[in-house]
């Protein structure tokens, strides 16, 4: 005899970041009245492959590691977004991301859907060669489902220009020919675009002084604390000293370093570069850079500052610490940092936050700009794609911030209500392919 079970209500978790994505997604199809069936469309992954990564590591042992790529949706375009390595990344935060993905092309107006990719592993503890062996073996394994016209990977947390590179190769070998517009953030000579590697803290700097124009009373010299020193808080910390802003709190995996009265930003940036430079065993981190320190480094969230750019990871201002947030603006920097219960409160406490998806779309839309450079086999100047980086950025902040003022919402659900739409305009003209 079978027993009917009711099914218990699904248990909402603060922090998984697909419940973040979902639930500022149903704000913003309520605004848009969106019927059920759309909805499902809209928020469904279109595919999701996970694939085991064995590799034979420099100590002769034979390990198998976990890779995921998720395409969230390619109404617009083929599906473009980066490639995490982490040794926490799981398949709900890399469909997050994916739809993330989504919705930052659509908020810029490139042609892209939505894709993301991680492998479970800490390039902090792999060689070069073993970290090439995973990136190769991975790319052959996901082969089929990329490509200019299907899905473009990008970098992201833990992968960078080289690791591109080996994806590119990887996937030329296989197709016999070498295609240069499979993935973006590439080296300058494999086809990469200039201002690609500032153009996520470029973007950012541009979004941040397009807020600051629609604020009252906040000074010409703003007070920053950033989280993260990597491409995106590292660069746009200094982009944003070079503005005339102070930094007053910089943080990296290791430490927070604090200056009420501003860092010497480019000593800082010019040092932690140098570290990069050096062999892991030898790498220094913020925890060792003298001055004051931040401790624990999350405290950087909570100084006195104008404005926060956290430009780390997700879930960083959460229920539990967001009462004592003391910015008057937040510039996320990162994915996802901010919880949707610390959004509500934020939005209470009058605190404007400039949403990810189009705070730091920067990088993606100089991607677009390195994919239609590689088709075109033609190459811009610095100056020309950073114009061009700048116009995208202030557009689509208005467009964002107008809708925000006529239909009374903050701007994150104006940025969701305006990538919704077009997305679910899209799919209307389309149609369902049966
Ligand atoms: N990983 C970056 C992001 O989250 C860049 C993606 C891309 O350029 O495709 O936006």
């Amino acid at each position: 005899m079978s027993h009917a079970v009711a099914a218990a209500p699904p248990v909402k978790d603060e922090f998984s970041p697909f419940q973040a994505m979902a639930d500022r997604f149903e704000a913003a199809a309520d605004y848009l009245k969106l019927d059920k069936g759309v909805r499902d469309v809209l928020r469904t992954p279109d595919r999701e492959l996970t694939v085991a990564i064995p590799i034979h590591m420099d100590s002769g042992e034979l390990r198998v590691f976990t890779g995921y790529r998720v395409q969230h949706n390619f109404l617009r375009g083929p599906c473009k977004g980066g490639i995490r390595f982490a040794p926490d990344v799981n398949l709900d935060e890399v469909r997050a991301l994916a739809a993330w993905m989504t919705w930052k092309c659509s908020i810029v107006g490139i042609p892209f859907g939505g894709g993301k990719g991680g492998v479970i592993c800490d390039p902090k503890l792999l060689s070069q060669g073993e970290l090439e062996r995973i990136t190769r073996r991975y790319t052959a394994s996901i082969m089929d489902i990329l490509g200019p016209d299907r899905d473009v990977p990008a970098p992201d947390v833990g992968t960078n220009e080289q690791t591109m590179a080996w994806i590119m190769d990887t996937y030329s070998m296989h197709v016999r020919r070498t295609s240069t517009a499979v993935v973006t953030g590439k080296p300058l000579n494999l086809g990469g675009s200039k201002g690609r590697r500032e153009a996520t803290g470029r973007g950012l700097m541009f979004a941040m002084r397009e807020a600051l124009k629609t604020m009252k009373d906040m000074p010409a010299q703003a007070r920053i604390a950033v989280q993260g020193a990597g491409n995106v808080g590292g660069i746009g910390a200094l982009l944003l000293h070079r503005e005339g802003h102070k930094i007053v709190a910089l943080s990296d995996e290791r430490g927070a370093i604090h200056a009420p009265t501003g860092l010497d930003t480019p000593a800082v940036i010019a040092w932690l570069d140098e570290q990069a430079r050096q062999p892991k065993e030898k790498r220094k981190f913020l925890d060792s850079y003298p001055g004051e320190h931040l401790t624990p480094k999350e405290k950087l969230l909570e100084i006195e500052c104008d404005v926060l750019v956290p430009a780390a990871v997700e879930n960083q201002i959460t229920s539990r610490n967001v009462d004592r947030i003391k910015a008057r603006l937040i510039v996320e920097g990162a994915n996802g940092p901010t919880t949707a219960v610390a959004d509500e409160v934020l939005d209470r406490r009058g605190i404007v936050v400039v949403p990810d998806i189009l705070a730091n779309a920067g990088g993606v839309t100089v991607s677009y700009f390195e994919w239609v450079q590689d088709r075109m086999g033609y190459f811009w100047t610095e100056e020309v794609v950073n114009a061009r980086l700048e116009q995208t950025m202030v557009s689509s902040f208005a467009e964002v911030h107008s809708t925000a003022k006529k239909c009374g919402v903050s701007l994150r659900k104006a940025a969701y209500i305006l990538a919704l739409d077009r997305v679910a305009t899209v799919y209307r003209q389309r149609g369902i392919f049966a």
